[in-house]
């Protein structure tokens, strides 16, 4: 018996349920395989690219060089495995967005027609997308309620250590250099200085902040200024760490720091779930509501000035620019920056999340377009429509001594404390623009076409 396990968005040795199951169904030789689907590839801004390229690579060290790397559509290029290397089974962990259920349902067909199983064994998420519902057997649609709902659900402890592998050697064929200088192409494309990657890396983070930051994540993880939160969104989205690792670590932890970010792992699944059932609100309102947009190609000059970090409100130019710098932004911050595009400027959502799945190291379809949506006031909130984020004083209460913003935006170096979040109270600094709408008259506006498309 020889079998396969098709690596995706599990780019780890530990608590990999699905390397247990292709373990024990191998007997024996076993092959472990990433392959670098052009589709998804293509659509990867340079960056989320050259952050999935140094993810793989760093894989292919943790699986001490045996993993299997081609490029092609996995439709064709499973089947051919599978002939070649007299395969029985192929593993993985269940996709769960639109693109990658449709495709693994084409591998699996194709796959059937050789009698070779497709095994699928756990999945990105603790809870599997789909899986919690209400009393009616309905999926939930408001975060709270979820949540409690996903606590009570449960999940499984994590998985076994998989030891004694015996490893196909992929050996240095035409197809596997290939595939290794794409990856290496793309990691050296790539324009900003991206994280250490892999399993290892996710994991001394996770356990220096368990050590470090858990105490104070309640307090710190509002606080652009501070380095209070996991940052471990990158490595989640590649699966170099599972949630169901860190929901253990946490349930042996004490304090609001641990119940706070269960809930926050909760957001995770909960977008996953959403996405799940309504495939469609990926790029289209999940709550039609009849809002008059204006056309991003009409507001051009603003969106090419909230893209740059040039709008004149220092918190939003702050967030910006710090995406662009860094592949990441605070999730206060993107809350800021996605309710300015969307309020201040008037532009549809999609316009937003475009542009962040580009730059985004954890550009994720779920998290991002549904957070997006739940700012635009299209998505899961569940009254969001007189909330349009005040830039200011989102700034002076979550950044109160400036330091964020002059961080991110060296024009206001000399603006010391709260004064750097009204730079035009001070004289503007030479080079730092006047801002580039009124706040208060657009936030009317919104409103107004709130009421309008509620009517
Ligand atoms: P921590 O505070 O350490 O939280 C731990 C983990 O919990 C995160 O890594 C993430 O997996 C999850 N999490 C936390 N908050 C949220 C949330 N609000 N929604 C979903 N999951 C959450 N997250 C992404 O992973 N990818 C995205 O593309 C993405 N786009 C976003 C776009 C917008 C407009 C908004 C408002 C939020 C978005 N988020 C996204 C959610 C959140 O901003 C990031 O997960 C978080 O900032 C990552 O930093 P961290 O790992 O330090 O988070």
């Amino acid at each position: 018996m020889s079998a396969l396990l098709w690596l995706r968005r599990d780019l780890r040795r530990l608590d990999l349920p699905a390397l247990g199951a292709a373990r024990d169904a191998a007997e024996g030789d076993l092959t472990v395989a990433f392959v670098l689907d052009p589709r998804l590839w293509e659509s990867a801004g340079v960056v989320r690219r050259a952050w999935l390229a140094a993810s793989v690579l760093a894989a292919v060290e943790r699986y001490d060089g045996r993993l299997l790397l081609r490029v092609g559509d996995p439709r064709v290029v499973l089947p051919a495995l599978v002939d070649q290397r007299d395969l029985t089974s192929v593993h993985v962990s269940a996709e769960t967005t639109p693109y990658g259920r449709a495709r693994d349902a084409a591998v699996e067909e194709a796959l059937s027609a050789d009698d070779v199983a497709f095994v699928r064994t756990g999945s990105p998420y603790a809870v599997g997308p789909g899986q919690v519902r209400n009393g009616s057997g309905d999926p939930y649609q408001v975060f709270t309620p979820f949540a409690r709902a996903w606590r009570e659900h449960g999940w499984p402890d994590p998985a076994p250590d998989v030891r004694s592998l015996d490893l196909v050697d992929p050996g240095r064929g035409n197809e596997q250099r290939h595939a290794e200088s794409m990856l290496r192409e793309a990691v050296d494309a790539c324009p900003l200085e991206l994280p250490t990657a892999g399993e290892e890396a996710a994991r001394r983070r996770w356990h220096t902040f368990l050590g470090e930051r858990l105490g104070n994540y309640d307090h710190d993880r509002d606080r652009p200024a501070v380095a209070g939160t996991t940052a471990l969104s990158p490595y989640l989205k590649v699966g170099a760490i599972h949630p169901r690792t860190m929901l253990a670590d946490l349930a042996e932890a004490q304090g609001t720091g641990a119940d706070r970010l269960r809930d926050e792992l909760a957001w995770r699944e909960f977008y996953a779930d959403v996405l799940f059932h309504h495939p469609r609100s990926a790029w289209s309102d999940l709550k039609r509501l009849d809002l008059t947009y204006d056309l991003a190609a009409d507001a051009a000059h603003l969106v090419e000035a909230w893209r740059t970090g040039r709008t004149g409100f220092p918190i939003v130019d702050a967030g910006m620019r710090q995406l662009a710098a860094t592949g990441w932004m605070h999730n206060r911050v993107r809350m800021i920056t996605a309710s300015f595009l969307t309020k201040d400027l008037h532009v549809w959502w999609p316009v937003g999340a475009r542009h962040f799945l580009d730059l985004l190291l954890d550009g994720d379809l779920a998290s991002n377009n549904h957070g997006w949506q739940w700012v635009a006031g299209t998505g899961t909130d569940a009254a969001p429509y007189f909330r349009v984020f005040n830039p200011v004083t989102q700034g002076l209460r979550f950044d109160p001594e400036g330091d964020y913003v002059r961080r991110w935006v060296p024009e206001l170096a000399d603006l010391p404390g709260k004064a750097a979040h009204e730079p035009w109270k001070h004289g503007t600094p030479p080079g730092y623009p006047e801002r580039i709408v009124d706040h208060a008259a657009e936030r009317r506006e919104a409103l107004s076409r709130y009421e309008a498309a509620r009517r």
